[in-house]
C-alpha cells in the first residue's frame, strides 16, 4: 500500500479533481496540475496506459509530487480499436458531432453483431517522475456502436454507444447512473483497491 498525504492530477479538469477528492475522502488532499505549470506533454505514447504514465511523470516531475493521471477513450472492435487514444480528436479537432458522423461512417456498412466495441479507463499512479512501477488501473465498459444517435445526455461518443446491460445508450442514461457503472467508475474502484481506501 502506497502512503502519501496529497497527490497532483495531471488535468485541469475541475470536475475530475472534485471527483478524485470526494473518492480519497480526508485521506489524501488533491492538488491540480494547473498550480504549478500549464504546459501539457504531448501525448506521444501508442497505448492508453503509455500515455497515463507520460501524464502522470509529467505532472510528478513538475509538482515534485506523488501524481495521478487518467487517459480514455472509445475503442472499436471492427476498426482494430480505433479511435482509441485519438477519440478526442478522431474528426481533426472539429468536436464530439463530427467525431460521431465519422464513426458512423467509418462503420456504416457493419452489422450489427460486428460492431463491438469499449470505453476505456486508464490511471496511472506514480510516486515520482521515475517510479519504476507505476500503480495501473484499468476500467472497460463493454457495448455496441448504434447505427444512429440516442439520448443527449453525456459527452463524446455516449449517443452512440449502447449499452446492454440497461438497454439504452451512455446518452439515456441520467448521469449518476452512468457515473456508477461506466468505464471510469471501474477504473477508480480498482484505484480505491489499490490504495486501501
Ligand atoms: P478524456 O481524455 O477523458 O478527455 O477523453 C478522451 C475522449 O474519449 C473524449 O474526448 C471522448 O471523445 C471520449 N470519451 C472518453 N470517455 C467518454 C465517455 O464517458 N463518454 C463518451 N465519450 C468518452
Amino acid at each position: 500500500m502506497i502512503t502519501f498525504d496529497q497527490l497532483v492530477l495531471a488535468s485541469h479538469n475541475a470536475g475530475k479533481l472534485k471527483e478524485l477528492q470526494a473518492m480519497l475522502g480526508g485521506h489524501v488532499r488533491v492538488r491540480s496540475i494547473g498550480e504549478f505549470s500549464d504546459i501539457e506533454p504531448e501525448e506521444t505514447g501508442l497505448s492508453f496506459v503509455e500515455n497515463a504514465i507520460l501524464k502522470a511523470r509529467n505532472a510528478a516531475r513538475v509538482s515534485g509530487l506523488p501524481a495521478l493521471a487518467d487517459d480514455s477513450g472509445l475503442a472499436v472492435d471492427y476498426l482494430g480499436g480505433a479511435p482509441g487514444i485519438y477519440s478526442a480528436r478522431y474528426a481533426d479537432g472539429l468536436g464530439d458531432a463530427a467525431n460521431n458522423a465519422k464513426l458512423l461512417d467509418a462503420l456504416k456498412d457493419v452489422p450489427e453483431e460486428q460492431r463491438g466495441a469499449q470505453f476505456v479507463s486508464v490511471l496511472a499512479l506514480v510516486r515520482h517522475a521515475d517510479d519504476p512501477l507505476p500503480i495501473l488501473c484499468e476500467g472497460l465498459w463493454h457495448g455496441r456502436i448504434l447505427f444512429e444517435a440516442r439520448g443527449t445526455n453525456g459527452f463524446g461518443y455516449d449517443p452512440l454507444f449502447w449499452v446492454p446491460e440497461r438497454e439504452c445508450s451512455s446518452a439515456e442514461l441520467a448521469a449518476e447512473d452512468k457515473n456508477r457503472i461506466s468505464h471510469r467508475a471501474r477504473a477508480m474502484a480498482q484505484l480505491k483497491q489499490r490504495l486501501g481506501l
